[in-house]
């Protein structure tokens, strides 16, 4: 977690998501790459009258995986079920899932990387050839029988493709990654959520609040909530530059858009590694946070907006991040760039 709720792209209690999700392929805004491929599958497999092949949504939290996998379901006309990595303990209950789906249906697997083996293994012959083995029974009485399933379409989510093993990763037929939102995408998403929200915004407030929303339309629905409430409280009817700003730099949220615990990330690294590279651990440790929460919500926005840079020996500060903490770099310190990108 990072220390500012306010601008973690992670789920919040109190995220009225279905408020603001799109509901179409249509209402959907950016990700035209992806969206347009995916109208190309849905489009194909309703006039072949066949399930969709299995989808793999990855990409940092927040972009959109689980709203895409609704839309898929609703374009195709079929139901949806929804699930998570983590709860499918035992894989008797991934069984009941599968065993309880009508033909074409969809099953959405959040957190995919998170599904213990033992489960997983069900999961490869239900994709591949839509059907169950189960052992019946124990010990030398034990048996395996084959239950077909119905054809479905399995969606799964994950903000670590790096952790999927490889069989299942390639029992996806339509892997598609999601990519942080421009600020002109962003802007059409806040004034989507101003407009289903009743809230009044002039077009420069609008903007100001999608140029702080880390390139994630979650943020930017819910900085749209918080400055909405200042502009109540501040009794201005009209949500301007101004007004967002105000709002904004109230919630500590400056104009890059990084919080608190982004900027204790950068000066960490500046201050006290002189720019790197330094490992991941490390600055997890330093900062007490889970090392996923490092790599997942933290970095990616930071090495989106060319701050900071993920090395083989470590993470370095770029020169924008330097220049973003208004700290000039040591002579001779290790600058960015020199190692190449490494995972
Ligand atoms: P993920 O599953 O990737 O964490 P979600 O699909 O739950 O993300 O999306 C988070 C929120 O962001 C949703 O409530 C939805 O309102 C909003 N959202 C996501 N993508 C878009 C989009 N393209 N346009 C408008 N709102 C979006």
């Amino acid at each position: 977690m990072t220390t500012n709720p306010t601008l973690s792209p992670q789920r919040q209690p109190e995220d009225q998501d279905a408020a603001l999700r799109p509901k179409s392929l249509a209402e959907f805004i950016g990700q035209a790459a992806a969206r347009d491929n995916l109208r190309v599958f849905i489009q194909s497999a309703k006039s072949r009258g066949e399930a969709m092949d299995h989808v793999l949504f990855h990409g940092p939290p927040g972009l959109g995986k689980t709203t895409l996998a609704q839309i898929v379901a609703k374009e195709l006309g079929v139901g949806f079920r929804a699930t998570s990595g983590p709860v499918i303990a035992k894989s008797g209950d991934l069984a009941a899932l599968l065993t309880n789906l009508e033909p074409g249906d969809v099953l959405f697997i959040d957190e995919i990387h998170r599904l213990n083996p033992v489960v997983e293994e069900v999961l490869y012959p239900a994709m591949e050839d839509r059907a169950l083995d189960l052992i019946i029974g124990e010990g030398p009485s034990a048996r395996s029988v084959r239950i077909d399933l119905a054809p479905f379409t399995l969606i799964g989510a994950t903000t670590r493709q790096g952790l999927l093993t490889t069989p299942l990763r390639d029992r996806f037929g339509i892997p598609v990654r999601l990519q942080f939102y421009t600020e002109a995408e962003l802007e059409l998403v806040v004034r989507r959520g101003a407009k289903l929200l009743s809230v009044e915004m002039d077009s420069e407030g609008a903007r100001e609040i999608a140029r702080r929303a880390r390139g994630t339309p979650r943020v930017a629905g819910r900085l749209l909530r918080r400055v909405r409430d200042f502009a109540h409280v501040l009794g201005s009817p009209v949500v301007t530059a101004k007004v967002a700003d105000e709002a904004l730099t109230r919630l500590e949220v400056d104009a890059l858009g990084l919080d608190a615990m982004d900027r204790r990330y950068l000066t960490m690294i500046a201050d006290i590694y002189k720019g790197g590279p330094v490992g991941v651990e490390t600055l997890a440790a330093g900062l007490a946070e889970p090392r996923d929460t490092v790599e997942e919500v933290v970095e990616p926005y930071l090495i989106q907006l060319g701050l900071l840079a993920r090395t083989a020996r470590g993470r370095v500060l770029n020169d924008r991040g330097w220049a973003h903490l208004g700290i000039t770099p040591p002579a001779g310190g290790l600058q960015g760039g020199l190692f190449g990108e490494g995972k």
